[in-house]
């Protein structure tokens, strides 16, 4: 079954992505990591996104809706997670189109939410390594030895420019505004 997962930032829907792609071997399909990776690699699209990154803010629905729709296209039968898509209204629709040219169906919508005060712990205490992707804590689980990846040896972990306190707090609004409305919608579906 194809699955959607999304929530505020910090509710977990990597985690529980990367447990789903372990245990059941589906595609993860994260929009934010898209983004870092092409930001990282400076390619256009990375640029684009930038600005709306470092603000908080949702990219423009014309750039995330083709990103997601080219990597939808290749998968070839995979069983996907969308981890952070759709993020608004908008993007729930044309999801709804492109997964039916595509013949394809999302069979649950996972709504994963937590307390703001948990929220902002887990946002401002993360820390990820560059070079593998794996997730940190400083208090709930902090590398063995500090600054150094369990899981690629690399000395490359550091704090998201996003998850420092002054763009927390509009994230969580964009958050409320746009994805909240989403629980209404998929509710209505009968998938939610
Ligand atoms: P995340 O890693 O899911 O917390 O996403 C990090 C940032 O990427 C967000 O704050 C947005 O700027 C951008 N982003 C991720 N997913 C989307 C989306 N579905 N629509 C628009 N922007 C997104």
């Amino acid at each position: 079954m194809n699955i959607v997962l999304f929530g505020p930032p910090g509710a977990g829907k990597g985690t529980q992505a990367a447990l789903l792609v372990q245990r059941l071997g589906m595609f993860q399909i994260s929009t934010g990591d898209l983004f870092r990776e092409n930001l990282k690699n400076k390619t256009k699209l990375g640029i684009e996104a930038k600005t709306f990154l470092d603000k908080g803010e949702l990219v423009p629905d014309s750039v995330t809706v083709s990103m997601v729709e080219d990597v939808l296209a290749k998968l070839g039968g995979k069983k996907f997670i969308l981890d952070g898509f759709p993020r608004n209204l908008s993007q729930a629709k044309s999801l709804e189109s492109i997964l039916m040219n595509l013949k394809l169906k999302v069979g649950k919508a996972v709504f994963l939410k937590a307390p703001y005060k948990a929220l902002l712990g887990r946002l401002t205490g993360r820390r990820v390594c560059k070079n593998c992707g794996t997730v940190f804590h400083i208090d709930f689980s902090p590398p063995k030895q500090a600054g150094v990846c369990d899981k690629c040896g690399q000395k490359t972990i550091y704090q998201r420019d996003d998850d420092k306190e002054s763009v927390i707090e509009n994230r969580l609004k964009t958050y409320e505004e746009s994805t909240l409305p989403l629980v209404e919608y998929y509710r209505k579906t009968g998938i939610y």
